[in-house]
């Protein structure tokens, strides 16, 4: 199931993530633990450890390795942390959560999606808690929530996200209004929210449930 080529091709790749100014350790170990060939369609095997998005079920990406590794880094995850992810996807960067320690909660609007995630998440021994929905508006009943993040493009920060942020939490989304997403960071000081932009990324966009669909 991970052959050790495929451990070697992982090592190769953390190391062009290092390059590439990946520095926080807890997270580049995560990287090399977590199979992500695994967690991409079997057409795309071969393609698992080159830094690059790839297609997913349902039109919608795994994201690319440097940007799970810049999120995960800017989000400071520490082991008992109460994580929640928008985007389950594929479930990669929820394992990557996990791995680091995390208790996570990761909310899917696919639901395709969520139960392959939910499959292959189980099967890999990883325990977070997942669920079909608008992530948009969080989890309430598990809020509030030491990180937040984001793993789809919005125009802006759903507010019911903001809310369920910690005093001292650290929300990370890729905000924008055009293809292009800037990767913003906020930390809640009380009832003060401080914002730092950081780079440009390019995510498949947080979208609204189908009218159609019904939980
Ligand atoms: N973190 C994922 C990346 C998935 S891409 C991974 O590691 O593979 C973004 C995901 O967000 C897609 O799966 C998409 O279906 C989901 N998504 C889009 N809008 C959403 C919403 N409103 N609520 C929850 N998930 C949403």
């Amino acid at each position: 199931m991970d052959s050790p080529r495929q451990q070697g091709l992982r090592r190769k790749l953390v190391q062009q993530l290092q390059r590439k100014g990946i520095r926080d350790q807890a997270v580049l170990e995560a990287l090399q633990r977590v199979p992500r060939h695994l967690f991409v369609e079997p057409t795309f095997v071969e393609l698992a450890y080159e830094d690059r998005a790839l297609p997913i079920a349902c039109d919608q990406t795994i994201s690319q390795p440097y940007t799970v590794a810049y999120q995960t880094e800017l989000l400071q995850v520490g082991p008992g942390l109460k994580v929640l992810e928008i985007g389950t996807g594929s479930g990669y960067q929820c394992a990557i959560l996990c791995e680091l320690g995390a208790e996570v909660y990761s909310v899917e609007l696919e639901r395709t999606l969520y139960e392959q995630a939910r499959e292959k998440l189980t099967q890999l021994g990883y325990r977070p808690f997942l669920r079909w929905g608008d992530g948009r508006l969080g989890w309430p009943t598990y809020a509030p929530f030491d990180r937040i993040l984001v793993t789809a493009g919005t125009p802006e920060i759903p507010p019911a996200l903001l809310d369920q942020l910690a005093d001292g939490g650290r929300l990370v989304a890729p905000v924008g209004k055009g293809p292009n997403q800037t990767m913003v960071v906020i930390t809640r000081q009380g009832s003060q929210l401080l914002r730092e932009e950081k780079g440009l990324f390019r995510f498949v966009p947080l979208r609204s449930p189908d009218p159609r669909q019904t939980e």
